[in-house]
């Protein structure tokens, strides 16, 4: 179990006051919000219910491209040029057009935040009425409120839909000290019949799991078979429900950004990358309200139009997460090998990246300019 640095007894003094930004959510899609605001001036509050980095909530798999887009290089912990498909059929290699890196989630997130120049308080949100956020230490005011908390979208206004009846995978890993060369899934249903299991090695640390699409289907028991057949250590488990439905970006007043609005891509599971992109689409509407660019108003529309303008392309990976399981294993493996053509898994993955890709992040300047611009004026 890591280590909880989060404040206790006398050092968790109230929490009041009027901010220009809150933001709830110290993961990825917070963060990325956060550093957006750099050098605006404006009075910026993070809060989380643990220290910046301490618990780790994925396998921290992420395209590298985006590590080194935003300047997080850094954290990188290895990379991989090739995706290995199990099935029980036989194993499938298809060499990727750009690469995969596994992170350290705690360097990633004090890199991030060393990028912008907020506040930060552990604080556990409970709610809101209007603007104004209620928290374990008390109520927090902000023109500007960012619910960056994942799934649970604690911000938002009606009763939220709870697991298993709600649109939610479920994923679970082991983290044992091994080590590995290889990026590794299985799509075999005798670990999860519809879903996958994964090994991604990280610098002496796998993170082996299983993620399943039906939340009724448990996955505790596959995750220990898992790393047993792959004979490494079932200890420090991680695990958590995954969105796969795109929600509403914006409500009221509030800004919902990563798994939070179900910026989680479905099929894959991939939710860093959407919850950075949409985190940093956020924070430059953020940023032109608080220059005086636009309104509140004028930046909740924009936020959640550049949200619905991705919804078909989440509409079309949550069908092929819909018929994955449906396909007979063995075609399902010829169908695989196919695909595993070089120039069509280059177009494919080209096509995927391009759903929240790197570029995105370089539109801005980067923060320490910025920050200088801000100090120069
Ligand atoms: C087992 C597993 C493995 C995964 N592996 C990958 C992967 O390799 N690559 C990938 O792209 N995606 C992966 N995902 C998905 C990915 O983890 C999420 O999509 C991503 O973390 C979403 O980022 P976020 O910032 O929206 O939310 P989160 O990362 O979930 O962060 C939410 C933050 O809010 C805080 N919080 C929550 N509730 C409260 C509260 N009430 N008060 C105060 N703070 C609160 C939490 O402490 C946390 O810091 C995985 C998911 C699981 C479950």
């Amino acid at each position: 179990m890591p280590v909880r640095a989060t404040k206790r007894g006398a050092e968790r003094t109230p929490l009041s006051g009027d901010w220009d930004v809150l933001i709830c959510g110290a993961s990825f899609g917070g963060l990325a919000v956060a550093r957006e605001l750099a050098g605006s001036g404006a009075r910026t509050l993070i809060v989380d219910r643990y220290e910046i980095g301490e618990r780790a909530t994925s396998a921290c798999g992420i395209p590298t491209e985006w590590l080194h887009a935003l300047g997080l290089q850094e954290a990188i912990q290895q990379t991989f040029f090739e995706l290995v498909i199990h099935t029980p059929y036989g194993t499938t290699r298809w060499e990727l057009p750009w690469s995969f890196s596994t992170f350290d989630y705690r360097r990633m997130c004090e890199l991030l935040h060393q990028q912008g120049d907020a506040d930060f308080e552990t604080a556990k949100v409970h709610g809101r009425t209007g603007d104004v956020v209620h928290t374990d230490r008390g109520d927090v005011r902000a023109q500007l409120i960012v619910d960056a908390l994942g799934w649970r979208r604690v911000l938002g206004r009606a009763e939220n839909v709870q697991p298993p009846e709600a649109r939610l995978s479920r994923g679970l890993e082991v983290h044992p000290h091994a080590g590995g060369e290889e990026l590794e899934i299985w799509i075999d249903r005798s670990y999860v019949p519809a879903g996958y299991s994964w090994s991604f090695p990280a610098d002496g640390e796998m993170r082996v799991g299983v993620g399943s699409f039906d939340p009724r289907h448990h996955v505790k028991e596959p995750t220990v078979r898992l790393a047993e057949d792959l004979r490494v250590d079932v200890v420090r488990f991680q695990g958590n429900w995954i969105p796969h439905k795109i929600r509403r970006a914006t409500e009221d007043c509030v800004f919902f950004v990563g798994d939070s609005a179900g910026h989680c891509l479905p099929t894959t599971a991939e939710g860093i990358r959407t919850a950075l992109y949409f985190g940093l689409a956020c924070g430059r509407e953020c940023r032109a309200v608080l220059e005086g660019r636009q309104s509140t108003r004028d930046a909740l529309s924009r936020y959640a139009s550049f949200s619905r303008a991705h919804a078909w392309k989440f509409g079309c990976l949550l069908k092929v997460q819909q018929i994955v399981p449906r396909v007979p294993p063995a075609l399902l493996h010829r169908v695989l090998g196919l695909l595993g053509h070089r120039r069509l898994v280059a177009w494919a993955f080209g096509h995927y990246l391009a759903i929240a890709p790197p570029e995105f992040a370089l539109a801005s300047p980067p923060p320490t300019e910025r920050r200088s611009l801000a100090t120069a004026g």
